[in-house]
């Protein structure tokens, strides 16, 4: 099958890798001019195999409260009277009970899991470069009430198979000696041993670049997508703003959080709201730490990817389409420089960056054919853990397209 795949993200990417390998004819297609520009560009660089937790809980329902009344500074609401929001609000909160929670939790470790052994195959098949390794996460937390609930939750994720192991501060200390200088309260940490990071850039260019030197994949760059032609409600082709439309047998719809702007007439559209977030790169430098970290308190992770430190956060949640705070970037800074001065104090080059998380209200992504148009396909809406899940999620759309 003539198979388009628009949007040149890590799930867009992956997904056209997956559907070459299956011998389809695939052109992938972005609007920017390389792929990897989206929300995938500066994110935190975790591949958080183990970890999967969706974003509506039982926490955040407790913290609810000081999050609307602007009392955290990592969250930041901005309500506007509109009905698709108010929707997106409502189903977010009705995600937030335990049972939900766990559910949603559970199918995005299944998800994971299966990213990760895709991740496998693909490291073996294509020796492509993006930083890739397992460095271990760990998970701070400040006090022994939130580590008690880590533990409850560390006990189901076993049973499920996940490695996670309960650390004390000097046991996480002996694992990343970087938190003998932490600044932050750590009454123990939640340690991922199999966790992995890499560049979600380099990997979206190297394995493009992979895939269109084999003859697997066309590449359709600095082309933006106006929306699809359909015969009968069958998709026929993919309209470019400015050129031809391109005649396909099927197209998978990879546009993270702008999917909106895309198919605002998909119902699908209307379930990924974006929620905005920050990252600033910086040098690595001597004290800085390998081991992926979570402060569970400050909701910060940072990872050090190759020879830069990265520290991401920060959740807006905003109108579509609002564009970045420069004062997000100073909070976020002050943040990280409080628990790692050395890294962060007197930032010298420092890189930011500010993306747009494709949440929907579950945390799970939309792998699904469109329920409006045969042939059309939607692998969008991977929020915190797109990067994580873009390999199982490609895996998924790959068979669903078979
Ligand atoms: C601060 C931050 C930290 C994060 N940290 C992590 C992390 O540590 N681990 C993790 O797993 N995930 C993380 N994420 C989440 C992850 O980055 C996203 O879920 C993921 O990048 C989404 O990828 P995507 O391919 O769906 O979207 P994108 O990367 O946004 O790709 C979509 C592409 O579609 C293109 N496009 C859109 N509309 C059109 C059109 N009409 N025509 C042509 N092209 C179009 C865009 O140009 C874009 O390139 C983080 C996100 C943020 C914001």
């Amino acid at each position: 099958m003539r198979i388009a795949v628009v949007g040149a993200g890590v799930v867009g990417v992956a997904s056209a890798y997956l559907l070459a390998r299956a011998d389809h004819e695939v052109i992938l297609i972005d609007a920017a001019a390389e792929p990897g520009c989206g929300a995938s560009a500066g994110n935190a660089a975790q591949l958080s195999w183990a970890y999967g937790d969706a974003m509506a809980s039982p926490a955040l329902l407790k913290h609810l409260p000081a999050i609307l009344a602007g009392r955290d500074p990592a969250f930041r609401v901005r309500w506007r009277l509109d009905a698709d929001f108010l929707v997106w609000g409502l189903r977010f909160m009705a995600n937030m009970p335990a049972r939900r929670w766990w559910n949603n939790t559970s199918e995005i470790l299944q998800l994971a899991d299966e990213s990760r052994r895709e991740m496998a195959k693909l490291l073996a098949e294509t020796e492509i470069a993006f930083d890739y390794r397992i460095a271990g996460k760990l998970h701070l937390y400040p006090d022994a009430k939130g580590l008690a609930a880590a533990r409850l939750t560390i006990e189901r994720k076993r049973r499920l198979g996940f490695d996670q192991r309960l650390l004390s501060r000097c046991e996480a200390e002996e694992v990343e000696p970087a938190l003998k200088t932490y600044q932050g309260e750590i009454a123990g940490a939640v340690y991922t041993p199999g966790d992995a990071l890499g560049d979600a850039v380099a990997f979206c260019r190297q394995l493009t670049d992979f895939m269109v030197s084999k003859g697997r994949v066309s590449a359709c760059f600095g082309r933006k997508v106006a929306g699809f032609d359909q015969h009968k409600g069958q998709l026929s082709a993919v309209r470019l703003t400015d050129r031809d439309p391109l005649v396909v047998d099927a197209a998978v719809v990879t546009a993270g959080p702008l999917i909106h702007t895309l198919v605002a007439d998909l119902p699908e559209a209307a379930e990924i709201q974006p929620v905005r977030g920050y990252s600033l790169t910086v040098p690595w430098r001597e004290g800085a730490p390998r081991v992926s970290l979570t402060d569970v308190k400050r909701k910060l992770a940072f990872a050090t990817i190759g020879q830069r430190l990265r520290v991401a956060g920060l959740a807006d949640i905003e109108r579509p389409g609002s564009g970045f705070d420069a004062d997000r970037f100073g909070i976020l800074r002050e943040v990280a420089s409080a628990v790692l001065p050395a890294c962060f104090d007197r930032p010298p080059e420092e890189v930011r960056w500010s993306g747009e998380r494709p949440m929907t209200p579950s945390s799970r992504p939309i792998i699904a054919p469109s329920r409006r148009m045969r042939g059309l396909y939607i692998n969008a809406g991977h929020g915190m853990l797109g990067w994580t899940l873009a390999l199982g999620s490609a895996r998924r759309i790959a068979n669903l397209v078979a």
